[in-house]
């Protein structure tokens, strides 16, 4: 195709005009028959969202995604160029990238009729053919529409109400395109009434002048589901021109949500120490999202992003780096402790309940973890008996060791308590193992004995017995921290 250079060529091609609808279908419909893999990178929409995004497009519908944030649903939207031809003619110079073979802009009919055949062509890449747009209260008419510029109007000694004189907002930018507008319900009723008008006649009026249009767009949209059906916050005929209302989730089970972290988070670092991350820190990580979501503390409307998982583990690993730098070993092993050290990135990614406020978030987070720890911890060493190590704390026994502790201090500290060596063996430790790794099975036994309550950690003791002062200390904490949560007025009790 780029060896066509004028109209005239464009034409003897048998190149016919298509609408972007049906050019997004056509590709779409050839993928499917190929069995080419559709929207690549998106993990566990295969079965649910997927099918619906095909069925839309198959449609030639516009559509809206309902999801939280942190849904992928950006990214689904920009993986809709991929359905877009991989390059197609523009009359060169247009800003509305008009096909030469039917321009719209008077500008482009002038130089077609005056030209002809003769009229050079360009060429236009998918991705100069998606644009987005995030909506908020303040975006105006001019922006996603345009405007009329009385200087150019001057300077042309052109009437006001001609075309020539238009500015060119986003839509008309994306004619021939994708048009994505994230979080709609956010967009003015003006700006939805001017974007429905657009859509359905072909025409808006700016500052009272007619300006006909009849632009060629794929309409896309972006909401929070809670926004989207609460009244009034879309203009009825614009929700009704919008095809399929498609609702994303995050990720159904943890297999999937791992895969998705996998897949994001920037851990495959060169220069610094080899990192060896452990299956059971990848699964902490994790499962601090799904307590996040499950939490009442936590505002459900507005979710717990992927995000969150991702940016830890990168956090956790940033850590296992820092103590492998300074301790000069050879390879960066995350310990579960390194989680906490995470939690900048953990206090950061959900917004509270009155009962979380209380609470504070960083006592939240650190509340998700220890729960998350303990839920895989669970799930590890499942009937697998650990009295010998617990009753080593219970007669007295202290460990002093912090996310700084090189992993040879951690392995000699702990070499006198029975049975936590076997114990580490059982997180899956392979033979001859390197001590950071052994380190980090044993942070992972004794955080996960911390988080059934079976042995006790605080700042001055480090890990300890369980039915020792500290219990006391913390049942008194306990106990404060339900007379702090009273709310006053009111006889109910909130927390645990
Ligand atoms: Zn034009």
């Amino acid at each position: 195709m780029p060896a066509i250079h004028t109209l005239g060529e464009l034409r003897r091609s048998g190149y016919r005009p298509r609408p972007v609808k049906q050019e997004i279908r056509d590709n779409l419909v050839c993928k499917l028959r190929s069995g080419e893999a559709l929207f690549p990178g998106i993990i566990g929409y295969d079965e649910t969202v997927i099918p619906q995004l095909v069925n839309a497009v198959l449609s030639r519908h516009n559509f809206i995604l309902l999801g939280l944030r942190g849904q992928a649903k950006s990214r689904i939207l920009r993986g809709l160029t991929e359905l877009l031809d991989e390059r197609v003619p523009v009359v060169p110079g247009c800003e509305i990238h008009d096909d030469p073979t039917a321009p719209l802009c008077a500008a482009c009919r002038a130089r077609v009729a005056h030209e002809g055949d003769a009229l050079p062509i360009a060429w236009l890449d998918r991705d100069a053919r998606y644009v987005e747009k995030l909506a908020t209260p303040d975006v105006t008419i001019a922006d996603m529409v345009g405007d009329i510029d009385p200087i150019k109007a001057a300077q042309g000694g052109l009437d006001l109400a001609d075309e020539l004189t238009m500015h060119y907002g986003l839509l008309p930018r994306a004619n021939r395109g994708i048009f994505a507008i994230n979080e709609l319900p956010d967009l003015a009723g003006k700006i939805q009434v001017g974007l429905f008008n657009i859509l359905q006649e072909g025409d808006v009026q700016i500052k009272g002048y007619p300006i006909r249009m009849k632009l060629d767009v794929m309409l896309v949209f972006t909401a929070n589901p809670e926004d989207y059906t609460a009244r009034g916050k879309i203009i009825t005929p614009l929700k009704d021109r919008i095809g399929s209302e498609i609702r994303t989730h995050y990720p159904a089970t943890r297999h999937n949500a791992l895969a998705i972290t996998k897949q994001e988070a920037w851990t495959d670092r060169p220069g610094a120490a080899r990192v060896e991350i452990p299956s059971y820190v990848r699964e902490v990580v994790e499962e601090v999202a799904f307590q996040a979501r499950a939490d009442r503390k936590i505002d459900k409307r507005s979710g717990v992003s992927q995000r969150l998982p991702i940016t830890t583990l990168e956090l956790v690993v940033s850590n296992a780096e820092r103590r492998a730098l300074v301790n000069n070993e050879g390879i960066a092993v995350p310990r579960v402790t390194d989680v906490y050290a995470a939690l900048p990135s953990i206090t950061g990614k959900f917004e509270l309940e009155y009962e979380g406020e209380l609470r504070g978030a960083e006592q939240v987070a650190r509340d998700l973890i220890r729960a998350a720890v303990g839920t895989v911890f669970t799930g590890v060493f499942d009937g697998v008996d650990t009295r010998t190590v617990v009753e080593w704390f219970d007669l007295g026994g202290t460990l002093q060791l912090s996310d700084s502790t090189s992993a040879d201090d951690v392995v000699t500290q702990t070499r006198g308590v029975q049975g936590l060596r076997e114990l580490a063996e059982r997180a899956g430790l392979p033979p001859g193992a390197p001590a950071p790794l052994v380190a980090a099975a044993i942070d992972f036994i004794l955080e996960g004995l911390y988080a059934q309550k079976k042995i006790s950690r605080s700042e001055e003791r480090g890990y300890a017995a369980a039915e020792a002062a500290p219990r006391r200390t913390a049942r008194r904490e306990e106990q404060q921290m339900d007379e702090e949560i009273r709310i006053p007025g009111s006889k109910k009790k909130y927390y645990n």
